[in-house]
């Protein structure tokens, strides 16, 4: 399936314009977006394409910008594990893979940060990841749901996420301060 390969400095350039800043944690993410479009994880206009990470630091950005996946569409799913695992669903092959970043990454850390950003740019991702095929069970597609206003604050609060307490319907915050 890798039949074509993406320059990493183009799309390390594309990812600093919308992350703002060169960093070591960007490149890594470049890595991951580079072997995810190189493999049938192509960008992602709608809910295509999913992804899983287990990190939110900087490494994010480059998959909203190259992939496509992001917050706001809701295809891209952040479990604070603070561990750098990547997953990915393909919703039309029904395929998935796992990107987790090896641990001898850990030993350039004695590196100054330009060095760091040098030396990942020039490994391809098989160095830095163990990549594996996964099931394909991509969390589900993005709820659009009604909004209503909450009764203590009067905020429109999306149906799903209000709570009952005392007979009232209460957004979160809400909820939280009544049972103080
Ligand atoms: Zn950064
Ligand atoms: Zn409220």
């Amino acid at each position: 399936m890798s039949g074509f390969q993406l320059n990493i400095n183009d799309l390390m350039k594309k990812a600093a314009v919308f992350h703002g800043h060169l960093c070591p944690g960007l490149a890594i993410g470049v890595l991951v977006a580079k072997y995810a479009l190189e493999h049938g994880y192509e960008h992602s206009p709608d809910e295509e394409i999913v992804a899983v990470v287990e990190t939110d630091n900087c490494s994010v950005d480059a998959l909203q910008i190259l992939l496509k996946t992001t917050f706001g569409k809701g295809n891209l799913v952040h479990l604070d594990y603070g561990k750098g695992n990547y997953s990915f669903y393909n919703r039309k092959a029904q395929k998935g893979i796992r990107l987790a970043l090896k641990k001898e990454i850990s030993n350039y850390k004695d590196l100054s940060r330009d060095e760091k950003i040098h030396k990942l740019l020039e490994f391809e991702p098989e160095d830095v990841f163990d990549i594996h095929e996964i099931e394909f069970n991509p969390p589900g597609l993005a709820l659009i749901d009604e909004s209503v206003p909450c009764e203590m604050c009067g905020e429109l609060t999306m149906e799903n996420r209000i709570m009952i307490y005392e007979g009232n319907s209460l957004c979160i915050p809400c909820y939280k301060e009544s049972r103080k």
